[in-house]
């Protein structure tokens, strides 16, 4: 029987290294609270570089076991796993709405979405092959193996507390990997309880390290891991300027790196699009979790010949999307993450009204509902000099350019520094093709604006990153190659 938990069982404030329950070495800690109050959940360890230090020891101590354990033991351990974040997906979706802030709807849906991936990880455990090579010379035999890539450090984002982390410790475990993780210091209990769940189906001791620290001790701990040679991988989402330093700082020990890291999505609304469906594609991209999502649409194009339809379609829906905390279960977005959050939103849309957008809807704080509410805002005559254009506003706020012509759309849609998703409508075949192939993204949506999947490749170019999370690729970020050579055999 898969047990399942009340929310306060789930609810733990200490570092999990080596299978046990630890306080920080320091014995220091941090609060973590609710955005939607401003209320203090619980405390947890404020980790430094001794718990680093620690989680890296038991993950060295539990590797060569791992990674020697039969592929279908290991998938069983993920599958069950899976079986408990699926029974227990009614509290850890409030847990994650606690910390996080998002409605409960959305944050069931995350549960269910980052179990899909230790499901989809745990049948792909069983079906990592190696090649035999086609003979060259006689007496010869040469084979390619795949061998987990050791000590996989993750770093992850607080936008999504359950999915990012699973999505990263999912494929690392499935590889035969051990892992030392730290998620962010606005949600670590999420993961945590993660942790605890993981315990419960039976992974071993040392192969999965959870240390949580707060934004001043983020950097110390995970330097030890960067210095440490034995972590070979640093899997990462988050802000693109943190992405690079993990990159420049891992570069001394030559660290494996997958960095999922921000995006500025483009949306182009074309005049052959169907529009009420473009409406419904861009309120499902851009409003979930608030728009604090790296696949958002920041950037919304539309074509001058429907653009006063678009605008008004979208404005009366976007006025009618309920603004709440996650308690009430009416809620479609929630609290902004944090004030840093608010005050990001607050700036970009000064400035865009300050440049000379029109506020169709929205364009205010909502005090009255708490200390970090946004009111879903449309703007109209969006121009390229606004800092939204070049920077992800992370809110939930659409910014409506103008354009005439397709290259015009696909010219402003790519100039841009980054590269993760991006979306647009049509309805004309031959369209589809051709911006489908010049859009410089990762991931493309067409006449769609939902686009994750646990079987898909997730992931971006240019500074987005490099990477793919997810689908049939997404082990290969925690394998190596091995060329075995046999002679003598003739
Ligand atoms: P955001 O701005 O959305 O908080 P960040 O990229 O700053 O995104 O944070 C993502 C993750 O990276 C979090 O777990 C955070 O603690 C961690 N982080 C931030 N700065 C550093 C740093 N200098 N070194 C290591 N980890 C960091």
């Amino acid at each position: 029987m898969t047990k399942r938990y009340e929310l306060s069982e789930l609810i733990r404030g200490d570092n999990f290294i080596d299978g046990e329950w630890v306080a920080a070495v320091a014995g220091k800690r941090f609060d973590v609270t609710n955005p939607a109050t401003g209320e203090v959940i619980r405390e947890v360890a404020d980790s430094d570089t001794a718990d680093a230090r620690a989680a890296t020891d038991a993950a060295a101590r539990a590797f060569p076991a791992w990674r020697d354990a039969l592929a279908r033991d290991r998938a069983a351990v993920l599958h069950r796993w899976h079986a408990l974040m699926v029974e227990n997906a009614d509290a850890l979706g409030r847990l994650i709405s606690l910390e996080q802030g998002k409605p409960f709807a959305e944050g069931r849906g995350e549960v269910m979405y980052g179990a899909s991936y230790v499901a989809w990880f745990a049948d792909e455990a069983t079906r990592i092959y190696g090649d035999l090579i086609p003979q060259q010379q006689r007496g010869k035999r040469m084979s390619a193996i795949k061998e987990p890539v050791g000590i996989v450090a993750a770093i992850t984002p607080w936008n999504f507390p359950l999915a990012m982390i699973a999505r990263k410790i999912a494929p690392a475990l499935a590889a035969g990997c051990t892992v030392v993780a730290k998620p962010a210091e606005d949600t670590p209990l999420t993961a945590l309880a993660l942790a605890m769940l993981a315990d419960e189906a039976g992974v071993p001791p040392g192969v999965l390290n959870l240390i949580s620290a707060s934004r001043d001790n983020a950097m110390p701990a995970v330097a030890d891991w960067l210095a440490d040679n034995r972590v070979r991988k640093v899997t990462f989402t988050g802000s693109t300027p943190v992405g690079k330093y993990l990159a420049r700082a891992s570069a001394d020990t030559l660290k494996k790196l997958s960095l999922e890291l921000g995006g500025n999505a483009p949306f182009i609304v074309f005049d052959d699009a169907d529009l009420e469906a473009a409406v419904t594609g861009l309120l499902a991209a851009k409003f979930r979790n608030g728009g604090q999502t790296c696949v958002s649409p920041n950037r919304v194009y539309v074509h001058s010949g429907v653009y006063e339809r678009f605008a008004d379609l979208l404005a009366t829906r976007v006025a009618a999307l309920k603004v709440a905390p996650a308690s009430d279960p009416a809620a479609q977005i929630g609290p902004m993450i944090n004030e840093r959050a608010i005050d990001k939103i607050t700036r970009h849309v000064d400035d865009a009204v300050s440049r000379g957008a029109r506020v169709l809807t929205g364009g205010k704080r909502l005090a009255e509902l708490g200390p970090n509410y946004y009111a879903p805002t449309v703007l109209a005559d969006a121009t390229p000099d606004m800092h939204m254009s070049c920077d992800e506003t992370f809110g939930p706020v659409v910014p409506l350019f103008r354009f005439d012509d397709e290259a015009e759309a696909i010219g402003a849609a790519n100039d841009t520094l980054f590269g993760l998703a991006s979306y647009f409508y049509s309805q004309d075949v031959r369209r589809i093709d051709r911006v489908a192939r010049q859009l410089e993204a990762g991931i493309v949506g067409i006449n769609e604006g939902i686009l994750a999947s646990e079987a898909a490749p997730f992931g971006g170019v240019k500074e987005s990153g490099y990477g793919r999370e997810g689908s049939k690729y997404g082990l290969d970020d925690y394998l190596s190659i091995k060329y075995l050579c046999q002679g003598g055999l003739e």
